[in-house]
């Protein structure tokens, strides 16, 4: 499973003039925060936990806010900062990797939000001819304004200067990179898109995925203005969420073990479906079992993370898992009692909507428990019981009606 996130924030932002001339791009303010937070959050909930900024116009402001281990989707993020110690260009930036880069990484430009599911895009399907670099595409009508791309088959095979096409393919500035890529940058500086991609791909070394997503450039004004409102809007979507035990994998009583994880009918294959339509894809789980002192936090933790490696194989996963681990008849004292966060109270799906921007009238939660519904229908949220059966079917049918 492909963990690391690279973002590249070192670009001087000459268009938005006078806004860059204290603050890296990157680092603008987008509805309260620098817009690079986001692009983390976003890394974040696809399951990329290892986050390199590669930094260098003012990259003391990068590294002083960004650097660091954060909490984000229940889950350790961890930020590092490689400021590079001269203007080395997109392509000679990623020599600074070296040292650092995993065999598979995500790459992606640091003034720009493409709605990809960046999760999907990271998972290679078996029997895929061999490539260096795997290329976001984007279709566009009007390329005066972009460079576009010629395909043939999965290959990209010419990039074109902006105005040469009538409409075409624009690169989405999110790649699936593999190591070896870096063995092939030997001069600086140098750019990926005027040196790099030319070459990889006068090789057939990169492969396009299209996507027809939406996608903003803060880099020039109009759309930096135009940012706030749009991410807000665009963002916003409806989350299903899953009760565990029971409706994703068997609960044979307390289930913690990650070997011990069976996924049942159709499982996958819903989440994965929630996946591909934008909406979010959540847990929320009573873990009594932590209360009543059979496990700890960090056991169910790992038991999620392998339930989100299994996920990746299919190119699915899980944005966030919540538990509670209060028991009314506890031995733990900390976690004996009710909460406002243990079905049937619905603390897990209201915590969930503070912090996403969660469309809660059109979303939907399955449980395979009476206790599942009220929580549901306390938060709001549509609630279809799942006591056996397939679990994508249910979810089609529950779209339909
Ligand atoms: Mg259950």
């Amino acid at each position: 499973m492909v963990r690391q996130c690279v973002i590249l924030v070192g670009g001087m932002g000459t268009r938005l003039g006078d806004l860059t001339k204290a603050v890296p791009k990157p680092m603008l303010p987008v509805n309260g925060r620098p817009f690079v937070d986001m692009l983390i959050d976003e890394a974040a909930r696809h399951g990329f936990d290892r986050i390199v900024l590669l930094a260098g116009y003012l990259g003391g402001q990068v590294m002083e806010h960004c650097a660091g281990t954060r909490r984000i989707a229940g889950r350790d993020i961890e930020v590092s900062v490689i400021v590079e110690p001269e203007a080395a260009g997109t392509g000679g930036a990623l020599t600074f990797l070296r040292d650092v880069a995993e065999d598979n990484f995500l790459l992606m430009n640091g003034d720009s939000w493409f709605d990809l599911d960046l999760r999907e895009f990271a998972t290679v399907e078996p029997g895929t001819t061999p490539f260096l670099l795997r290329m976001a595409l984007r279709p566009v009508a009007d390329a005066s304004r972009f460079g576009t791309v010629t395909l043939e088959g999965d290959r990209v095979r010419a990039f074109l200067p902006r105005g040469t096409a009538e409409g075409g393919l624009m690169n989405a500035g999110i790649y699936l990179v593999r190591r070896a890529l870096l063995d092939q940058i030997y001069r600086k500086p140098c750019s990926l898109e005027g040196d790099i991609f030319p070459m990889l791909a006068g090789h057939g070394l990169i492969q396009g995925k299209v996507r027809d997503a939406f996608l903003i450039d803060i880099g020039v004004p109009a759309d930096y203005a135009a940012a706030p409102e749009l991410l807000a809007k665009h963002r916003t979507r409806p989350a299903v969420f899953f009760d565990r035990d029971g409706v994703l994998n068997h609960d044979a009583g307390y289930t913690h073990k990650p070997e011990e994880l069976v996924w049942l009918p159709g499982a996958k294959e819903a989440i994965g479906q929630v996946n591909r339509m934008g909406w979010y894809a959540f847990v929320v789980t009573n873990q009594g079992g932590i209360g009543r002192g059979l496990y700890g936090i960090r056991d169910a933790e790992a038991f999620h993370a392998r339930m989100n490696e299994d996920l990746a194989e299919t190119g699915a996963h899980i944005d966030e898992f919540r538990l509670s681990p209060f028991h009314p008849q506890g031995s733990v004292p900390e976690f004996t009692g009710d909460s406002p966060c243990r079905k049937p109270n619905p603390g897990m799906l209201t915590d969930l909507a503070a912090l996403w921007p969660i469309d809660m009238a059109r979303s939907l939660m399955f449980g395979d428990k009476q206790s599942d519904m009220q929580a549901a229908a306390a938060a709001g949220v549509r609630g279809i019981l799942h006591e056996g059966g397939d679990l994508q079917a249910r979810l089609n049918a529950a779209l339909r009606g």
